[in-house]
């Protein structure tokens, strides 16, 4: 079942079922991508995360249930959706909480506008649905050494759903690379490393405090399940997204690559500040974070792959 994304994964229950029933809730499907692994993918995002990253650049993703949003450039302001709602909610109102958590998803706004500036955010899916697609294109995988990819969100924050999906398709014999940032029980990483062919996964900041106060979490078991993983065998690649004076100084990567790099991981991805990412925060009808901020020139990510390069780590694509 999806939860709120105040509460804290599932136990990994089940996490053998391989069933085509399994249910998840996803945002979206991309087909075509060419990132976040290998070749042409599809990429599946869950809804949910433990995390709350300050610059988080999926905001809509947070939350582990549906959420109507707003797509303002598209608002004419006509009004059209505010008399519809059964629960007296100004569906343009939707930035306070309160009212957020009264909505029931009855979708009358959204049927309302005229302009399709409202839509609900998040559906629940089976998993052989999903096997299904990847099926279909798997020519195209194979043509160009893709695959699936399940990220998010948090993939691991729904363990049977992630684990049903990434063992169909392994039946199917196609790729999987799962993008995870490691807040998961390590029995849950452990059953996924099974049916999952690389993991891509995020590191944030090697200062617990400071991890804590930007995602409101400690990195502490992240990094124990990041080493437990490479001490396992299973293919890794850690991922860091460079956030403007929050880890992208030459010192915080010089430690975080240092630690990674102890812990036994040969590949990193050093992924520049996407500035576009603001822009959907106001989809939820919320303050973007890091105002100002750009992405790190060429002349700071050369230095910065000079310094993760001098930890003997492997820079690789994202
Ligand atoms: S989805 Fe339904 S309950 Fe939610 S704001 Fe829109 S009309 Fe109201
Ligand atoms: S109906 Fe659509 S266009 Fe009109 S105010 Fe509501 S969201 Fe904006």
């Amino acid at each position: 079942m999806p939860q709120d994304s105040q509460t804290p994964p599932p136990p990994p229950s089940a996490l053998r079922e391989t069933g085509r029933g399994v249910e998840g809730t996803i945002f979206n499907i991309d087909q075509t991508a060419v990132h976040d692994g290998p070749g042409v993918r599809m990429n599946v995002y869950l809804k949910g995360c433990p995390l709350h990253c300050l610059w988080c650049h999926s905001p809509e993703s947070q939350s582990f249930k549906p959420e109507v949003v707003w797509y303002e450039t598209r608002c004419a302001r006509c009004e059209a959706c505010l008399e519809v709602c059964p629960e007296g909610i100004r569906s343009l109102d939707l930035i306070d909480e309160e009212l957020r958590a009264r909505c029931r998803l009855c979708g009358a706004c959204v049927d309302a506008c005229p302009n399709g500036a409202l839509e609900i955010l998040g559906r629940t899916v089976q998993a052989g649905e999903i096997a299904d697609e990847a099926v279909r294109l798997k020519p195209f995988f194979e043509r160009t050494g893709g695959g699936v990819t399940l990220t998010g969100g948090e993939p691991t924050a729904q363990p049977d759903f992630a684990f049903a999906v990434a063992a169909l398709c392994k039946q199917a014999d196609i790729h999987v690379a799962m993008e995870t940032c490691g807040l998961t029980a390590w029995d849950t990483l452990e059953g996924l490393a099974s049916v999952v062919d690389l993991f891509l996964y995020d590191v944030k900041h090697p200062d617990p405090v400071l991890h804590k106060q930007y995602t409101g979490q400690s990195n502490e078991l992240i990094l124990a399940n990041l080493g437990r993983l490479v001490e396992a065998g299973v293919n890794v690649i850690a991922r860091v997204p460079l956030i403007p004076s929050i880890n992208d100084d030459p010192e915080t990567i010089g430690a975080l690559a240092q630690r990674v790099a102890e812990l036994g991981v040969t590949r990193v991805t050093l992924l520049p500040y996407n500035p576009a990412t603001p822009g959907k925060y106001s989809w939820l009808r919320r303050e973007p974070p890091l105002p100002g901020a750009a992405r790190q020139s060429p002349e700071h990510m050369a230095r910065l792959y000079e310094i993760a390069r001098a930890e003997g780590l492997q820079l690789a694509p994202s």
